[in-house]
């Protein structure tokens, strides 16, 4: 079995995130470069069904990280690699920059095509972009079942089970494969890749395409992209968060409680 989860290089959210004012764009030379939570735990999850799917007998399972980044951000599939991931593809090309969901979600597609996988994990949000609606139009593109939004994964040979919290309960769904999955951050968490992943990291597959390399799975999938394959979203304004200002501390005196009522009242919270 084939399983590729898509991995994201997003800018570190322990550090400062910087928007380019200009382009609309995250200016990611301003902030260290690392997996996005999620798709690492996507990855742990996958990882971990593969290695007790090797030692129980139930068949080998290849698991391919895939982004679609910055050509700067390859050292983070190399982390994909070293924790454990059989091959990883990079689909780099300078073309792409500022892609919006639309033509990344076909570019993705084209690449999933020309891997074909038996099942394609996702995570259910990114933590730079956020759009949140990556895999549903992964499924569309590749006419695939989505499960989404999943807590807990369960791969057998021929389906995909997982469970998915609602405002009224829990919810079991469950997809035959190929499918598209989401999951959550409820996946778990990552491992460390001791120094054996690291130095095998570096002998593994990792293939770097361009969108001249997608070409026929782009025209397969009715994609027509001009010469600059632009991002079909336009960016009309961007503007910085405003920094935060500090809060005041109420010391409690006897009118901390009106204080704070006063307080929310003021800005319509109460
Ligand atoms: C040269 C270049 C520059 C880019 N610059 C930016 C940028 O500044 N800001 C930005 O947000 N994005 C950038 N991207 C990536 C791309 O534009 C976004 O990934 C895309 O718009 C998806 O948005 P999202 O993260 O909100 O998707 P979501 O729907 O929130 O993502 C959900 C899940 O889909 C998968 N996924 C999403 N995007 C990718 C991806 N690119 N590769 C692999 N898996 C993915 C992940 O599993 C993720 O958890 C760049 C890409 C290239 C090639």
């Amino acid at each position: 079995m084939k399983i590729v989860v898509l991995v994201k290089p997003v800018p570190d959210t322990y550090g400062d995130r910087v928007l380019n004012l200009e382009t609309g764009l995250a200016d990611r030379a301003a902030s260290e470069t690392v997996l996005d939570e999620i798709t690492e735990r996507a990855l742990e999850a996958v990882i971990r069904h593969a290695e007790e799917s090797a030692k129980s007998g139930a068949g080998d399972v290849e698991v391919i990280a895939m982004t679609m980044a910055p050509a700067e951000s390859q050292s983070t599939l190399r982390k994909a690699l070293a924790m454990g991931a059989a091959s990883a593809v990079h689909v780099a090309d300078e073309r792409l920059a500022g892609a919006d969901l639309v033509r990344t979600a076909e570019v993705l597609a084209a690449a999933l095509r020309r891997a074909g996988a038996d099942l394609i994990v996702a995570g259910n949000g990114s933590t730079d972009g956020s759009g949140g609606v990556m895999p549903s139009m992964l499924a569309e593109l590749l006419e695939l079942p989505a499960a989404t939004r999943l807590e807990t994964l369960e791969i057998t040979a021929d389906a995909v089970r997982g469970t998915r919290e609602t405002d009224g309960g829990t919810m079991t769904v469950t997809a035959a494969l190929p499918a598209v999955v989401s999951v959550t951050e409820r996946m778990p968490d990552p491992r460390f890749p001791a120094l054996k992943g690291i130095m095998g990291a570096k002998k593994k597959p990792l293939e770097v395409l361009t969108l001249d390399d997608l070409g026929a799975e782009l025209e397969a999938l009715g994609v027509e992209l001009d010469e600059t394959a632009s991002a079909r979203s336009i960016m009309v304004a961007a503007t910085q968060r405003p920094a935060r200002e500090a809060g005041e501390i109420i010391t409690d005196d006897g009118t901390a409680g009106e204080r704070i009522a006063a307080f929310l009242a003021d800005r319509r919270l109460a």
